[in-house]
């Protein structure tokens, strides 16, 4: 197994400088002259270097290193394992390069061994067992969550025996024959699905795709969250079918619920489904009216009849029922990303406000709030001072039972606080 990335590690770097130096950081960069044709390491693969900046990014641990913090524009196509030293020719990681994203490295590992075949079978194996021990006996699960997993640009999401790829960089996009062939060795699915087709791959220079990659795919995929059955459709549905992410969070929704549940932005149903199994009924806002169809079809599949979907606006919806004087005793407010940067985010927190702001209003005494965001320029604190200013216009106490993010199987990694997306808080309006 590799070693942790950023643990201590002796002094190995090849090169002129006597071993046993310190690391170069401290002292004052002696940056190369800016070059086109970057320099290839003994090993074959192509070296590039970093300027101090990058240098005291890679000691901070951050996986990342942008272009301005590379000493020159290296001459490759992108897609590349590159060997990544610093002004001085030392040696600090083995990194993909894109030539189009603002993100020019990502690092792979921080040790001087093969990015091969094997160092990739070795790093599903690492992700893959995580998984097996935080949720045993489970097959629906994320296997890779990219940097996170030590696997940038990969996202892996196992449903039974289908699985749901997606390539976001060239450095994955150009092995996608490779890590078939290593998850059909990992796992012998059915079918392996490429959901390739996300905006972000635009900032990569690469098109959107989707399709089966190996094997057949008969229909929808089904799998068990606590009491309920849930179907989705890997090639069809949103993400890579369904938002894994939230598993934990709509078994634990199911606790909570009683009485008269509204959930919106219900996609097919993964909060109110649960909600069903204990509330008295069930409202489902979503405006998607396929989402909605699937919703009707696993609540049917479930027997859970207490469920009416209604294809809405989640923002009109919680106004008009305010206007109407409804009320309800549990509610889940679970939308989409309302901040895709930085510059959407008083925006977004404008948008969340409204929606908390109205379902705190709609609660009756008692009653709960699980109030979601996705939206990761957004952190838990922000998120929580929203929910406090929206309890105090309602004029209402709120108590905070549990601050929850995704589940397990989305690990969040230090120093990238953009894998710590998701906010799930579970509230009580008194
Ligand atoms: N709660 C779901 C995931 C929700 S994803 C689960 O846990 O599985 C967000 C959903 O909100 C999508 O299905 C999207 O179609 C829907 N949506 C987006 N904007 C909406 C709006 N304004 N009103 C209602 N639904 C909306």
């Amino acid at each position: 197994m590799p070693k942790p990335p950023f643990g201590p590690r002796p002094d190995r770097r090849p090169g002129p400088a006597p071993a046993g130096r310190k690391r170069p950081s401290h002292r004052p960069e002696q940056v190369a002259p800016d070059r086109t044709t970057p320099d290839v390491a003994p090993d074959g693969l192509p070296q590039v270097s970093l300027v101090r900046r990058g240098v005291e990014r890679w000691q901070a641990g951050h996986p990342w290193i942008y272009r301005a913090d590379l000493n020159g524009d290296p001459a490759l196509e992108g897609g590349e394992v590159v060997r990544v030293v610093d002004g001085r020719g030392w040696f600090l990681g083995k990194a993909f390069y894109s030539k189009q994203s603002k993100i020019s490295l990502r690092w792979l590992s921080y040790e001087d061994v093969p990015v091969d075949v094997d160092f990739f079978r070795q790093r599903l194996a690492l992700a893959d067992a995580m998984r097996q021990r935080a949720l045993p006996g489970e097959t629906t699960y994320r296997v890779v969550h990219g940097e996170a997993d030590l696997l940038p640009g990969l996202v892996v999401d196992r449903y039974g025996d289908c699985v749901s790829v997606q390539f976001l960089i060239p450095g994955t996009e150009q092995r996608k024959a490779m890590f078939v062939e290593l998850l059909t060795e990992l796992y012998k699915p059915r079918a392996i699905v490429n959901r390739s087709d996300v905006g972000v791959r635009a900032l990569e220079g690469l098109p959107q795709e989707k399709g089966v990659l190996t094997g057949s795919l008969p229909g929808p995929v089904a799998y068990d969250e606590g009491l309920v059955r849930v179907r989705a459709d890997l090639l069809e549905g949103q993400k890579t079918g369904s938002f894994l992410d939230q598993r934990e969070n709509h078994v634990m929704a199911s606790q909570y619920a009683f009485g008269e549940a509204l959930d919106c932005f219900s996609y097919v149903g993964g909060f109110a489904l649960q909600l069903a199994t204990r509330a008295k009924s069930v409202t489902a806002v979503e405006i998607s009216d396929v989402a909605a169809a699937q919703l009707r079809a696993n609540a049917a599949a479930n027997k859970l009849s207490n469920v009416d979907v209604v294809v809405a606006n989640a923002f009109d919806y919680l106004r008009d029922a305010l206007d109407e004087g409804k009320r309800f005793d549990t509610i889940v407010l679970d939308p989409p990303s309302f901040a895709k940067n930085k510059d959407a985010i008083a925006g977004a927190l404008r948008g969340y406000k409204e929606i908390n702001l109205r379902a705190i209003q709609l609660l009756r005494p008692g009653g709960y709030l699980i109030s979601a965001s996705c939206t990761y320029h957004i952190d838990e604190q922000g998120f929580e001072d929203m929910l406090a200013s929206a309890a105090a216009d309602a004029k209402r106490r709120v108590q905070i039972v549990e601050k929850r993010g995704a589940g397990k199987d989305h690990p969040v990694l230090l120093n990238l606080r953009e894998t710590r997306y998701l906010k799930c808080f579970v509230l009580r309006v008194l």
